[in-house]
């Protein structure tokens, strides 16, 4: 009789570990498709912040395609030009 409640209560670990297992497998598979999809990171030469691409700002200066974080380091990016 005890001998079934072991193989029961190893055979309930089992399933919980292969659960857990395939859980983590899961979720690291999602963290590396999410990384694939809005993955490439790009610069923003005025404050130096590393920006996704899906969310950053483009913007096409002679010719060149530049990345922003935000307005406001649009802003100053051409009031840099303006200045120099
Ligand atoms: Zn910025």
């Amino acid at each position: 009789m005890r001998f079934l409640v072991i193989l029961i209560l190893s055979f309930i670990l089992y399933l919980v570990v292969r659960l857990l297992i395939g859980f983590s497998y899961l979720s690291s598979q999602r963290r590396k498709r999410q990384e694939q999809l809005g993955g490439e990171m790009v610069k923003d030469p005025i404050c130096d912040t590393y920006v996704p691409k899906s969310r950053a700002i483009e913007k096409n200066v002679n010719g060149q395609t530049i990345y922003f974080c935000s307005q406001e380091c649009i802003d100053a990016f051409f009031k840099k030009r303006r200045a120099i």
